[in-house]
Parts: C-alpha cells; structure tokens; sequence
C-alpha cells in the first residue's frame, strides 16, 4: 500500500488522516522534515495559511517541502493547502511565504470572511455525479499558466462573480491538485481516491 503524509502543523489534519485511512492508505503525520522522507505522495490541509507557514518555518520545512515539490513529490492542497502551493497570490498576508509549485494566482480569502461560508454542489471533472463543496473563507484561482487543468468552476450566486461568470475551484498540474473547498468534510471519498490514483501513477 502506499504511504500518504499529511502536513500536520495546523488545520483540519484529522480530517484527512481519516479519509486517507479510510480508502486503505498508511497516513504519517509530517511535522519534521525527516518525516517526509519516503512518502509517496503528500496532503496539505485546510486550516489557516499563514499560520501553517509561519509553523512550517519554524520547524525547519519549508524548504524541504520546496524539495519535495521539485523532486515530483504528489501534493493534494486543500483550502489553505492551495494557497500554500500557490505560485502567486492576491491578498497575501504580508510577508507570508508559500511552498508554490502550481502554476496559478490564488485569490486569498476570495469568497469573503468566515461568515461568508457555504456549501454547494459542484461538478468536477473526472467525477460522474456532484461533489458537495464546503467553502470556508475559501481562496479561488485568479488564473492557470498552459500546464493547469481545471476541475471545477464555480457558478452561479456563490462564486461573486459578476460578469466573469464563474471561478475556478479545483486545478490539477502533473501530480499536484489543489481544491477551493474541503473534500476532507462530508465522507465523500471520490477527491481523495482520485489523488491516491496519481500517487500510484507517480
Ligand atoms: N482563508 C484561509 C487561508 O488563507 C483558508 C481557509 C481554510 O483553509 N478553510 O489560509
């Protein structure tokens, strides 16, 4: 079976661990760069950006986690998880660092503050029926570089979107994916199964 690391600095870590042990995977908890070591792919959960980095600096892994992008590592970036795998991003808090590897402009707390919060359902490419996304203070993709796939769009009321129309909610560059929402809440397993496919790909 492979084994799958989740980011366990801050956030909904339990969350996924669950999900991960749920579809047969070995979950190691990462909170020293050492632990990184040996894992076949890697999730990164939702929870508070800056905060995350700012732990991730302290404990030594941001860089090695800058590594692990570079060397091909599989990362699935939930909610501030994408934020952090983020190449650009609008609304930053200043100073804050990011791993970056996936080539778009994440818009930070995009759909507003927490109050702001929403479920929907969404359709996601590769998926035969809708997700029930789980938005909270939710980042969206400003815009993709040529090597990103596009997933899901969020239309409709929810995604304030004017006359652009809709906003781009879940991306997938290579081995690494990264979604506006929590696919992690809910028990549906579908999101997670099709990041175990491109761990096993990989
Ligand atoms: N807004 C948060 C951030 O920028 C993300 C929120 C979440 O992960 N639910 O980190």
């Amino acid at each position: 079976s492979v084994q799958v690391g989740v980011l366990s600095l801050q956030g909904d870590v339990r969350e996924h661990v669950a999900a991960l042990e749920a579809l047969g995977c070995a979950v190691r908890r990462v909170r020293r760069p050492h632990e990184l070591e040996g894992l076949d792919g890697l999730v990164l959960p939702g929870g508070e950006s800056t905060a995350i980095s700012h732990l991730a600096r302290t404990f030594g892994l941001l860089d090695p986690l800058r590594v692990a992008v570079a060397s091909g590592l599989p990362i699935f970036g939930t909610c501030a998880g994408m934020v952090l795998l983020a190449d650009r991003l609008v609304d930053a808090k200043e100073g804050q660092e990011g791993i970056g590897g996936l080539d778009v402009t994440v818009r930070r707390n995009g759909f507003g503050r927490q109050s702001d919060s929403f479920e929907t359902d969404l359709r996601v490419a590769g998926l035969d029926s809708p997700v029930r996304g789980v938005f909270i203070r939710a980042p969206w993709v400003v815009d993709v570089g040529s090597e990103v796939e596009v997933l899901a769009v969020l239309e409709g009321d929810a995604a304030h979107a004017g006359e652009e129309g809709g906003r781009i909610v879940a991306v997938r560059q290579g081995v690494l994916m990264a979604t506006s929402f929590h696919p992690e809440v809910g028990g549906d397993l579908r999101l997670h199964r099709s990041f175990l496919d491109l761990v096993r790909a990989a």
